[in-house]
This record gives structure tokens, sequence and C-alpha cells, in this order.
């Protein structure tokens, strides 16, 4: 789960993360009143959108003087920000953080993410701060150093030291960024943090270290145990058939192509979503309805696809392990029925009860096309919807 920036800082302040004073407003009139309270010369105007490239797309402004905020903030209010995270429908922007103007002297990126390789949280840092940490890896990456942290030491005094050197961090501020590290590894940990990214942390005219942006991932599997982050879903950000999904316990991610993919088991939903590419074809979504998919799930995940207008058509890939094929056929048809489906279906079923579940499909008086094999109906859907 993600949440906006203002909300990370707020976190990261109770951890010691030295952050700019900062409000959140949700209209213009709130912007001035918070920047007139914070009381300081300059200002920043920053859209919240879960999405970072902010600054680029012209979401991040400097304001001096109150008419400044206005004018800017009436400018990103309901803008449509498009960035390199948001994909091109871009994203509105309904709230705006207005901060502090920092003195910036030099800009740093901290992150700490969890690395799959080594099975360890992993800190990393870099000199080259405020762009972006994927071009940066790309470009130079010996510019990115890399700490592995033991669970059981946590990260050591030492190793964030280390880190703050190898960055260029100035001598005299060394303390400073290592009391930033450790307190921003100690969020990441209490909070069950997948991401925690910093860019920029920057030094200050007046010697202090600071987080300028910050992104905060949690991890959806351990938000039953922090109520207080869940409170800060932002569901305006998250896609609408992802949330209905999410609902009905069923694995959705909206994608850009237009063959909606119904499948049990993430892997053969992943499998499925090769194959439809191998044959020229785009899925639109990734499903996995799981392995005990009832009728009503099955109708309901038959719903959120076609709530998708780009979809062109369905292919249906269910392998009958625990299931049983025929109450997958029953499930597809009373969900087709019930959808009033107007695109064409590809089903294709394997593994227990196969026969009868075949038997089901044929003589429902559907529109169905029946598949032999995963790439049978691959070939199938993608000559359908083209
Ligand atoms: P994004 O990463 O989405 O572009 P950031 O929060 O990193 O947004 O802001 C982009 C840039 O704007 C920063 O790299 C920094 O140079 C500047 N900036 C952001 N916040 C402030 C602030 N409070 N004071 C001064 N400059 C800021
Ligand atoms: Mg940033």
């Amino acid at each position: 789960m993600n949440i906006h920036e203002y909300q990370g800082k707020q976190i990261l302040k109770q951890y010691g993360v030295k952050v700019p004073e900062g409000k959140v407003a949700f209209t213009v009139d709130e912007a001035v009143e918070a920047a007139k309270e914070l009381g300081t010369a300059v200002v920043v105007v920053k859209a919240q959108i879960h999405a970072g490239g902010r600054g680029k797309a012209g979401g991040v402004k400097v304001a001096k003087n109150l008419d400044e905020v206005r004018t800017y903030a009436q400018e990103i209010l309901g803008k449509v920000l498009v960035t390199h995270q948001t994909g091109p429908e871009g994203k509105e922007v309904k709230r705006l953080l207005i901060e502090q103007g920092c003195d910036i002297k030099k800009e740093y990126y901290v992150g700490v993410v969890v690395d799959r390789a080594t099975g360890r949280v992993v800190m990393m840092a870099s000199e080259e701060g405020g762009t972006e940490i994927e071009e940066v890896a790309e470009r130079s990456p010996e510019k990115i150093i890399k700490e592995v942290i033991d669970p059981v030491t946590g990260l050591t005094a030492f190793q964030a030291r280390k880190l703050a050197y190898a960055i260029n961090i100035p001598n005299e501020l060394v303390n400073k960024a290592v009391k930033f590290m450790m307190s921003l590894y100690q969020a990441f940990v209490d909070k069950d943090c997948s991401i925690a990214e910093i860019n920029p942390l920057v030094v200050t005219g007046d010697g202090e270290v600071m987080a300028l942006d910050a992104k905060l991932n949690f991890d959806s599997n351990a938000l039953f145990r922090h109520p207080d982050i869940q409170e800060l879903r932002d569901l305006d950000e998250e896609d609408e058939k992802e949330i209905e999904a999410s609902k009905y316990d069923l694995s959705y991610i909206a994608l850009d192509g237009n063959i909606g993919c119904m499948v049990n088991g993430a892997g053969l939903a992943m499998a499925t979503m090769d194959i439809v590419k191998f044959y020229g074809g785009d899925p639109a979504n990734f499903l996995d309805v799981g392995g005990g998919a009832t009728e009503e799930k099955v109708t309901e995940a038959f719903k959120i696809i076609l709530k998708d207008p780009k979809v062109k058509g369905i292919f249906v890939n269910i392998f009958g392990g625990i299931m049983k094929c025929d109450v997958i056929a029953n499930g597809v048809v009373a969900a087709a029925k019930q959808v009033k489906l107007d695109r064409p279906l590809v089903v294709r079923l394997e593994g227990t009860n196969v026969d009868l579940g075949k038997k089901i499909l044929n003589e429902s008086g559907l529109n169905i096309v029946a598949a032999e094999s995963m790439a049978d109906g691959a070939e199938k859907i993608v000559a359908l919807v083209k």
C-alpha cells in the first residue's frame, strides 16, 4: 500500500527523521491559510499524488509570497499530472502539501528496500540525489552504495557512517546523517515497509540533514497489525477495479491490453499472460481467482474484467486441481448469463471432471469457444479480438 508524501513525512518525524514543517491542503484557501500559519518567507506548493517525478511535471512550485501560493495552488489543484510514474493517463491532484521552503546546499539519495537476492533489508545511498535513481543505476551504478542489514543487529552506526562517508556528506554533518539513516531504518522495520525512499535527502545552508521527499510503501500482508497505516489509504489513488477485486479476495492488477484473463493460480496467470503475448495479443489484466473460486467469485471476476472498456475479449484458463472443472464450467456459464456477456469468450479447462465441464459449456447455448490447450486458447482469443 502507498501513502502520500505528507503522510510519510509525519511518520518519519515520529522516528526522529528531520523534515520541513508542512501542512496538507485540500482547497486553494486552505493552501493560503497553511502558508500564513507556516509564516516562512518561502513556501513550496507540492502536488500530493501516489507517484514521483512531480517536480519535472510542474507539480512542485516555490512561492515567495501568499499571492504566489494562491496562484500555484490554483494551478496545481485539479490538474492531471503526467509523470514517468503515473502512466500516460496521469493522476489528478486533489491534495497539496504546503511546506517550508528549504535552503538546499546539496541533494542526496537514501533508500531502504527488501533485497530478494540476499533476503535482507538493504540501505542504498547516493551522492546523486534529486534525479531518478533508476537513471543513476543505469548510467553510473558505482554511484549507488549499498549496505546489507543483518536483521539481528539492525542497521549499525558503523554501516550508516560508512554510507555517509561514501556519498560525501560533509564531515561535520556525518553524525546527523547517521542519526537520520538509523531513524529511517527503524521506521522501515517498525511499520513493515517494503520501500522507504528519500529522494532527495538534503544538506541545508544552516547545517541540517533533512528529508525533502518521502516515499513509503507498506507490505499489505502486514497491514492487519497497523490500523494507523490502514487509515492513511487514499482510495482516490487506486484503480477502482482493483478495489472491487480486493473485496472479493481476488488478486487483480489492471494492465494496458485488451484481452481479459481469468485464471486460477498466480503461476498459471503469469504463464497465461506470457502466452497471450507470444501470440501477439496484450493482456488487459492479471487475475488470479484463487484455488477455491466459487460461482460467486467467478461472476464477480467477470464483472470486474468487463468494467474495463478496453477489454475486447476474455480468455478463461483454468486448471481444475482442487476445484473440479464442472463446478468452474457452471460458474462461467452462470456468470456469462448474468453479466450478459457481449464479447468473445475462449475457455480452456483441464483437470478433474474436464469432460463434464466441457459438456456443460457446449450445452449452455452461449457463444463460448472451447480451447484444447493453453496455446490453442491464446491463439484463438488473439484472433478473435483482432
Ligand atoms: P518529485 O520527486 O515527485 O519530483 P520532490 O519532493 O522530490 O518531488 O521535489 C522535487 C524537487 O523540488 C526536489 O528535488 C527539490 O529540489 C525541490 N523541493 C522539494 N521540496 C522542497 C522544499 N520544501 N524546499 C525547497 N525545495 C524543495
Ligand atoms: Mg523526489
